[in-house]
């Protein structure tokens, strides 16, 4: 799959559309998700052009990769919710038709600040 850089996300990262922003470095980009779905929501996505996690497992550069595993981490902290800091979260990734990804450029929900539930409901 192409990816489009009309979609909601690259729009985001070109400043074109407002986010709530938590945490930016060179490679990712941390923000509230506008229909929270948990006390905590946020959307972690890199900067890089890439249309899920597939895409980015494929394309992506070692140091794009590490830069996205430990910029969940970083938000995490910054949240208070991860491992270390906090009462732990859930972080998933949404791929294709049948994972149900509406946005299609790769991104990690993290929910938090409360028990999360059922892992499929
Ligand atoms: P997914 O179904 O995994 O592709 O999730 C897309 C997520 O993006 C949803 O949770 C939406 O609420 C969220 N979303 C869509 N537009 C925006 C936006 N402009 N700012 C923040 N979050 C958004």
């Amino acid at each position: 799959m192409k990816y489009d850089d009309q979609n909601i996300f690259a729009k985001i990262l070109r400043g074109e559309i407002p986010c709530k922003k938590v945490y930016e470095d060179e490679y990712i980009l941390s923000f509230y998700d506008i229909n929270p779905q948990k006390k905590i929501h946020v959307l972690v996505i890199p900067k890089g052009k890439y249309v899920n996690l597939d895409d980015f497992s494929n394309n992506a550069s070692s140091e794009e990769i590490v830069g996205l595993l430990k910029g969940i981490n970083t938000v995490a902290k910054k949240l208070q919710i991860s491992f270390d800091t906090g009462n732990g979260y859930r972080a998933l990734s949404n791929i294709g038709e049948y994972g149900g990804q509406e946005v299609p450029h790769l991104h990690f929900h993290l929910f938090g600040g409360e028990k999360i539930g059922k892992m499929v409901e």
